[in-house]
C-alpha cells in the first residue's frame, strides 16, 4: 500500500524524523485555518498517490492564510495525471538552500535492499538515473544490520558529500532506516530531502510504501487506507477473502489456484488474438475450497466489473472435487438471479469431472458454455467477449 505524503509525513516524526509542520485539510476553510495555526510563509500541497504534483500545478507557496484559502480552493478537485485531488497538506515553508534526494527500497530485481543517494534532488529521479547515472550512489546493505552509523556514512559519502557534512546526513538516514524497517515498509524515498539556510536536514516529500503482508503484526496500518479511493470491486474481494486483480481486457477469470490462474491469463490473451485482440479482465483465484458461496462471491465481483464481457471458470477438481464445484456455480447462479448477465464458459477437469459436467449439463442453465479443455474454453469465453 502507498501512503499519501501527509502520512509519510506522520510516520517520518513518529519516528524521529525530521520533518516541518503538515495539516492536512479538504476544503478552503480547513487549508486556512491550518495555514493560521501554522503561522508565517506555508506550502499548499495536493495530496495524491502520484509524483511530479509540482509540475503539474499541485504545489503552491503562500505568504498569508487567504492565499493558502486561494490556492486550496484551485488544487482541490483538480486533476493530476488521472487522480483527483480529494485533500491537500498545508505544510510550513521551507528555507531551501539545497535539495538532496534520498531512498531506500527492497530491490526486488536484484533481490537485495538498496539505498539511493544524490546530491541533486528535487528532480526526477528516472531522469537522472538515466542521464547521469554517476549522480545517484547506490549502495546495497544487509537487512539485518540495517543502516547504521556506518553504512549511513557511506551512503553520504559515496554521493559525494564532503566530511563536514556527512554526519547530519548520516543521522537522518539511520532514522529513516529505523521508520523503513519499522513500519515494514517496501520504499521511502524522500525527495527533497533539503538543507535549510540555517544547514539542518529536513524531509520535505515523502513517499513511502508499506508491505501489506506485514498488516498482522502492524494493526496501525488499518487506518492508513483510504477507502475513498479504494477500487470498490477489489474492496469486496478483499472483504471476502478472494485473490483479486483487475485487469484492463474483457474476459472475466475465475480458477482455483495461482499458478492455474496464472496460465489462464496466458491462454486467454493467447486466444483472444484472433478475437479482436480481447485480453483478460481480471486475476481471481478462489483457491481450493471452492464452495457455492465463494463462487458467488466471486462471480458478483467479476460481474460487478463493466468491462467485462465474458467470463472464464477454469476449475481443476483436487481436494474439492468437480462436483462440488459444479453445484457451486448452479448455486452460485441461483443466488445471483438477474444479477447474472454475462455468459459463463466453464471447463472443469481433475477429481470426479464426469459428475460435475452432468451437473451442468442438467443444469441446462442458458449463459452456461461448457469447455472440454483449457484451449476451447479460452476459444470460446475470447468469442463471446467479442461479441
Ligand atoms: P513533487 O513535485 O510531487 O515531488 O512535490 P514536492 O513536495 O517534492 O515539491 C516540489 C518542489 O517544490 C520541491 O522540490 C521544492 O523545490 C518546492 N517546495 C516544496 N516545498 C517547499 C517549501 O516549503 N519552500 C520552498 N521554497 N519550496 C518548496
Ligand atoms: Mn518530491
Amino acid at each position: 500500500m502507498d501512503l499519501y505524503e501527509y502520512q509519510a509525513r506522520d510516520l517520518f516524526e513518529a519516528h524521529g524524523v525530521p520533518v516541518l509542520a503538515g495539516i492536512v485539510a479538504q476544503t478552503p476553510e480547513e487549508a486556512k485555518a491550518a495555514a493560521e495555526q501554522i503561522g508565517g510563509v506555508v506550502v499548499v500541497k495536493a495530496q495524491v498517490k502520484v509524483g511530479g504534483r509540482g509540475k503539474a500545478g499541485g504545489v503552491k507557496l503562500a505568504k498569508t492564510a487567504d492565499e493558502a484559502y486561494e490556492h486550496a480552493k484551485a488544487i482541490l478537485g483538480m486533476d493530476i495525471k488521472g487522480h483527483t485531488v480529494h485533500r491537500v497538506m498545508i505544510a510550513q515553508g521551507a528555507d531551501i538552500a539545497e535539495e538532496y534526494y534520498f531512498s531506500i527500497l527492497l530491490d526486488r530485481a536484484n533481490r537485495d535492499y538498496l539505498a539511493m543517494c544524490s546530491k541533486e534532488g528535487g528532480v526526477e529521479i528516472e531522469q537522472l538515473a538515466e542521464e547521469r547515472p554517476e549522480a545517484l550512489a547506490r549502495v546495497n546493505f544487509d537487512p539485518n544490520t540495517g543502516i547504521d552509523a556506518g553504512k549511513a556514512a557511506e551512503i553520504a559519502e559515496q554521493a559525494g558529500f564532503s566530511a563536514d557534512e556527512v554526519p547530519a546526513l548520516a543521522e537522518v538516514f539511520q532514522q529513516l532506516w529505523t521508520a523503513f524497517s519499522q513500519e515494514d515498509a517496501t520504499l521511502v524515498e524522500v525527495n527533497p530531502l533539503v538543507k535549510t539556510g540555517e544547514g539542518t536536514i529536513i524531509a520535505l516529500d515523502g513517499k513511502v510504501t508499506v508491505d501489506e503482508n506485514a498488516d498482522f503484526r502492524q494493526p496501525g496500518h488499518a487506518e492508513l487506507v483510504d477507502e475513498q479511493a479504494e477500487d470498490p470491486l477489489e474492496a469486496k474481494a478483499k472483504a471476502n477473502d478472494l485473490n483479486y486483480v483487475k485487469l484492463d481486457g474483457e474476459v472475466g477469470i475465475i480458477g482455483n489456484g495461482a499458478g492455474l490462474v496464472m496460465s489462464t491469463l496466458d491462454v486467454v490473451a493467447y486466444a483472444g488474438e484472433a478475437h479482436n485482440g480481447v485480453k483478460p479482465a481480471n486475476f481471481l483465484d478462489i483457491g481450493g475450497g471452492a464452495s457455492a458461496e465463494v463462487m458467488a462471491n466471486g462471480l458478483d465481483v467479476i460481474l460487478g466489473d463493466d468491462q467485462v464481457k465474458s467470463v472464464f471458470v477454469n476449475v481443476f477438481g483436487g481436494i474439492t472435487a468437480c462436483d462440488a464445484v459444479a453445484n457451486g456455480i448452479v448455486k452460485a447462479l441461483e443466488i445471483l438471479g438477474e444479477a447474472a448477465t454475462k455468459p459463463l464458459v466453464v471447463r472443469l477437469d481433475g477429481n470426479s469431472v464426469e459428475e460435475g459436467r452432468r451437473i451442468l449439463r442438467e443444469a441446462d442453465h442458458p449463459l452456461v458454455t461448457l469447455a472440454t479443455s483449457m484451449d476451447e474454453g479460452a476459444d470460446k469465453a475470447a468469442e463471446l467477449a467479442n461479441k
